[in-house]
């Protein structure tokens, strides 16, 4: 079997401060508090300085989601549409055709996305769904985009065969802090999570890890939540969604129509700072959410070190700010497309 090389240790060099910046996986939540409790604008400071000695400046990933199989989940996620233990009205799906997925990702690949992500609503691959899937990623690496798959959780074998066929990044999101997390998901346990992450870490996959703010979680939670994240091998992505409620589901129903609906601003820029700062080496994603989000609000977490987006008119099944609104915000922030795969350029400025 051909093992993929595990991603480099990340670089670590000079901010334009003069401070290094050193990857630590021993934060303290203590540590982490007094960062968000740090005044915004030194917290933004902060964030940009290291953001900008680890990646290119006003350069922001797009990649694109698609949704190879929907609904009729088994898992019962909070949060979720797809989970068959809510009643949203979301039509079930069975596996889409791997050609129909292929169109899918060449057409992402003409709008100018480098990364294509196919997510399945399973709780985990079933055998017979393998072939089909290692033909999708197959078929999308030999557009030359990287590959992104979140199927649920993976055995070892499975991981292998991903590994295998080429695949470059395997979402597997811990969705909120340790204590938190029982509110959210009764079906499978956080160290369930952990377990998929490591089996995917242990098969040479890169890992992309992160959550969701705004389900009503306390700042203790989001502080617990970066932290679980922060000490473990930080994940090469982190996408950090905002809730968007979905009626029909026990997260969406508590909080439509209450001020909880939709997350501080303020508070999810400074999540997405804080991120920064405590993985100056992953790319941090907007990902859901990002639709009911000001402009300014974007472009204070560019600022605060964002550096990854979704594009399209839809996420897995929530509507996504839509391809246009992104071009004319990227043309008045003077922010572009990164072109090159994010590992390259990591791995350049390793080697200077
Ligand atoms: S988040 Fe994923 S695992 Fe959870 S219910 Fe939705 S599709 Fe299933």
């Amino acid at each position: 079997m051909r093992r993929r090389r595990a991603a480099p240790p990340r670089p670590q060099h000079a901010p334009a401060g003069g401070s290094r910046v050193t990857i630590r996986t021993d934060w303290t939540r203590e540590e982490i508090a007094a960062l968000f409790d740090l005044p915004f604008n030194d917290l933004l400071f902060d964030a940009q300085t290291i953001h900008r000695a680890n990646h290119p400046r006003n350069e922001v990933q797009l990649s694109t989601l698609l949704s190879i199989k929907t609904g009729g989940c088994v898992e019962d996620c909070g949060y979720c549409s797809q989970s068959a233990a809510h009643e949203t009205g979301l039509k079930a799906t069975k596996l889409m055709d791997v050609r129909a997925v292929l169109q899918a990702a060449a057409q992402a690949k003409d709008n100018g996305s480098g990364r294509f992500c196919m997510g399945a609503a399973w709780r985990s691959p079933k055998e017979r769904d393998m072939p089909a899937i290692i033909e999708m990623v197959k078929g999308v690496r030999q557009m030359g985009m990287e590959t992104c798959m979140t199927l649920g959780m993976l055995s070892e074998k499975q991981a292998a065969q991903l590994a295998e066929a080429g695949l470059d990044y395997y979402n597997h999101n811990i969705d909120t802090s340790p204590e938190n997390y029982a509110n959210v998901i009764s079906t499978r346990t956080f160290e369930d999570r952990i377990d998929t992450l490591e089996t995917v870490r242990a098969a040479g996959i890169n890992v992309c890890s992160g959550g969701i703010v705004g389900m009503g979680e306390t700042r203790a939670d989001r502080i617990g939540f970066l932290h679980a994240l922060a000490t473990m091998a930080h994940p090469e992505s982190v996408p950090i969604n905002a809730l968007v409620p979905v009626k029909g589901t026990p997260l969406g129903d508590m909080l439509a129509d209450t001020p909880m609906a939709k997350i501080d601003e303020i508070e999810f820029v400074r999540t997405v700072a804080v991120a920064r700062i405590l993985m100056p080496g992953s790319m941090v994603r907007l990902s859901a959410g990002r639709e009911s989000m000001s402009e300014a609000c974007q472009a204070l977490c560019f600022m605060a070190g964002a550096n990854s987006i979704f594009t399209g008119d839809r996420l897995l099944t929530t509507p996504n700010a839509g391809d246009n609104a992104d071009a004319a915000l990227f043309a008045k922030l003077g922010v572009t497309a990164m072109q090159a795969a994010p590992q390259a350029h990591l791995e350049a400025v390793a080697a200077e």
